[in-house]
């Protein structure tokens, strides 16, 4: 463990404190440095091309360059990298220098336009699902203008990270960037129609995110100790200790001195890059910890999420502890999820989930409110696809964490107006005059309320509204939010799509507006009812009224990632622009590949910590039990029976592992993916189930001195 930070050490901490509006994106090619870098022609020009109002052109980019050069030089930078997100699931850079030579073989610093839009990286190695065979095997990166270039700081260089895409050289995302970007086009495309029924001014849309980020901090020394959390970013065996989290001590309790004085350095080094974290407190398993942000543009904040999992990981490096953003890391303790809220906003200003306080705002707001109902019913199995990974699978259902089954929280109040908006209309096709007059005054009067049952959320939704948002809880800790998000914009752009064209159809045969669109919500709330659920998720009565609901209830990734390439799923996605079938199809081949690799290394770490840490200890065991046995002057029952105990589970765990060692040797035999996942998920995952149950009652019967991994108690109690 690291020294505690003396009282005179923290006294000069706490005099040189910066105010973080101060340094606030002091590192970020912002507005600010863009306004004192670049021309005001040019500004203007790339702002423009920020709202996505114009192209960039060859000249545009080669003056920003110019001016984000100077920046950066000014600001101490020698590389420069397109910063991107490929599905192998971290950041990926390639830095290169500023360093060039000019005609005369002299030493210059260089950065075109064209560096700045495109960059090359060998792209072979990166998982494509297929889409690239080895004669296209370029990709390159290209500058995303709407989010910011910014400055990293790592081992003690500076570098340019300039945020991008990266696609094939056909033109193929291979990236979570692109179809993230696709889809918020395509919300305001379809979107942008029904929002103008409401608010003419409005000229542009977009979805708006704020992430709450949960993960563990433990002490690096018992992170080197275990081979499992290194290889695999959880603990594949260890006991549950008699006091984990039953207390419910933790959350909200008063944080460590050395767990804060990571967050400080974690929010000093996030203000600096723009990430406008907000809150920071405990969670509610031992040494779980949660961050969250002011809400941005769902591009914007999903960077700045990116950004942050990477910060974490290097400044707890230097407070000499670990982050694990896995979403299990410790069985039968709590996991970590991310929870994402989400909502839409117009350029105008408003936030078209917020209730307004007009009959007419608050009209809107049931009409987007509705068609996020009606989108997460249409679409239920895609959105559960959208969060599901291996890591995923371990906590989702795990009586902590929001089940498999995916359903929207709206409230007791809003419940109302729901209820009322479908008994309402009549036979006729629309409502009669007093009907409406009734309605609208009921949804007047009933909507203001909300705010009130706001303190009774339901926390074991999957996905809740929250006043003025959606938060779906159900992301995974370690995931990229652009997958959900993605999902999200997507079928809620369909869904606007579609709910404009029964609007059009009503008011061409002479419907009134508003008679129009309560008709419609009237409709949709029938069609969607099902999905609604204000109960408690975690209960086994859930579970059995979902099915009757006819809700699936998806337990694994293999399965539930089919959602994406059924036809309607793949037309979705064609037909708003947001991906393509060759896409769609590919990213399901990479993520049934990731999933069977990760389940294959967790497997082998297992076989391999058993053989080499669990096994020889334990043998060691029996033979000093043996050999005590055989020295004792009379029989003694007690050590018999423990000789006994010991030898049964030693047996055990070892017919355990050589089931496993078959079942992975199966597993990867086959070669067909689907078949290849679904093996890892149906047979080597409870597999390695039963080799954890024999070490972890070994673990808890054995002679101390000989165990060789931290336990629990030790990972998750001393900070
Ligand atoms: P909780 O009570 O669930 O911890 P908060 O009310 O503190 O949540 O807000 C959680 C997150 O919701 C924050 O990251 C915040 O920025 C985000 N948020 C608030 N409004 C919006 C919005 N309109 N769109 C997207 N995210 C939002
Ligand atoms: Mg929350």
């Amino acid at each position: 463990m690291s020294e505690l930070t003396s009282l005179m050490e923290m006294e000069s901490m706490l005099d040189s404190v910066e105010k973080p509006s101060e340094i606030f994106g002091e590192l970020v090619f912002n507005e600010e440095a863009q306004r004192q870098y670049l021309p005001d022609a040019v500004f203007e020009k790339l702002q423009e091309a920020i709202r996505g109002q114009r192209p960039i052109t060859e000249d545009i980019a080669d003056a920003v360059a110019a001016g984000m050069k100077a920046w950066a030089i000014d600001m101490g930078a020698t590389h420069y990298t397109h910063w991107f997100q490929p599905l192998a699931g971290t950041i990926a850079q390639k830095h290169d220098s500023f360093l060039a030579l000019n005609k005369e073989g002299k030493p210059i610093e260089k950065f075109s336009g064209k560096a700045l839009v495109q960059q090359e990286p060998d792209a072979s190695s990166f998982p494509s699902g297929g889409i690239r065979s080895t004669f296209e095997a370029r990709g390159y990166t290209a500058w995303d203008p709407s989010s910011p270039a910014f400055i990293m700081e790592t081992g003690g260089t500076r570098t340019l990270c300039i945020p991008a895409i990266f696609v094939s050289y056909t033109g193929e995302a291979l990236d979570y960037k692109t179809p993230l970007i696709r889809s918020i086009h395509a919300l305001n495309k379809y979107g942008l129609p029904v929002v103008k029924l409401f608010f003419p001014e409005a000229t542009r849309i977009f979805s708006t995110m704020g992430w709450e980020q949960e993960y563990f901090l433990i002490d690096e020394q018992w992170y080197e100790a275990r081979p499992d959390l290194i290889l695999t970013g959880r603990t594949l065996v260890g006991a549950l200790p008699p006091k984990n989290q039953q207390l419910e001590d933790h959350y909200f309790a008063s944080i460590p001195d050395r767990v804060l004085a990571f967050m400080a350095d974690l929010e000093y080094e996030a203000y600096r890059l723009g990430i406008p974290l907000h809150t920071r407190h405990n969670e509610v398993a031992p040494s779980q910890y949660e961050c969250a942000p002011w809400f941005e543009e769902a591009n914007i904040s999903n960077d700045h999420n990116q950004l942050l999992m990477d910060l974490m990981d290097r400044v707890a490096r230097r407070h000499g502890l670990r982050v694990l953003l896995h979403e299990k890391p410790f069985a039968g303790i709590n996991g970590s999820g991310k929870h994402m809220n989400w909502s839409i906003g117009t350029d105008s200003g408003r936030n078209l989930l917020a209730p307004g306080k007009t009959p007419e705002t608050k009209l809107a707001f049931l009409t987007f409110f509705v068609n996020v109902i009606k989108a997460i019913n249409d679409w239920n199995d895609l959105v559960r696809a959208s969060i599901a990974s291996d890591s995923n699978d371990l906590r989702l259902g795990g009586h902590e964490a929001p089940p498999a089954i995916i359903s929207v929280y709206i409230g007791d109040h809003l419940q109302k107006v729901i209820d009322r908006l479908e008994q309402s209309v009549p036979d006729e096709r629309f409502l009669t005059e007093e009907e409406e007059a009734e309605l609208k005054m009921f949804i007047h009067e009933t909507i203001p309320t909300i705010f009130l049952d706001n303190t009774d959320r339901n926390r074991t939704s999957p996905f809740a509204f929250t006043g003025n948002k959606f938060e779906l809880r159900a992301v995974g800790a370690s995931m990229n939010c652009a997958q959900p998000a993605t999902v999200l914009n997507t079928i809620m752009a369909y869904q606007l799509k579609q709910f404009y064209e029964d609007y059009q159809a009503l008011v061409d045969k002479g419907a009134k507006k508003e008679l129009a669109i309560l008709e419609i919500l009237h409709k949709y709330v029938k069609e969607s009812k099902r999905v609604i659920f204000n109960g408690d998720n975690y209960s086994e009565d859930w579970v059995r009224e979902a099915e009757r609901r006819g809700l699936n209830n998806i337990p694994d990734t293999p399965t539930a990632i089919k959602a994406y390439v059924t036809d309607e799923a793949i037309k979705l996605f064609e037909e708003t622009g947001v991906s393509s079938r060759r896409e769609v199809e590919a990213r399901y081949n990479v993520r049934l590949e990731k999933y069977a690799q990760r389940i294959h290394i967790e497997a082998m770490t297992l076989i391999e910590m058993a053989n080499q840490q669990i096994l020889p200890p334990a043998i060691q065991s029996l033979s000093e039990l043996a050999a005590t046995l055989n020295s004792l002057p009379t029989e003694n029952a007690a050590v018999r029976k423990r000789y006994e105990k010991l030898s049964e589970l030693v047996e055990r765990l070892n017919s355990a592992l050589e089931q496993l060692q078959e079942k992975v040797e199966k597993a990867e035999q086959e070669g067909d993916l689907p078949k290849q996942a679904e093996l890892y998920a149906k047979e080597v995952r409870p597999a390695m189930e039963e080799v954890r149950k024999y070490a972890d009652e070994l673990e808890r019967i054995m002679d101390d001195r000989l165990w060789q991994l931290p336990h629990y108690r030790e990972i998750l109690f001393i900070k």
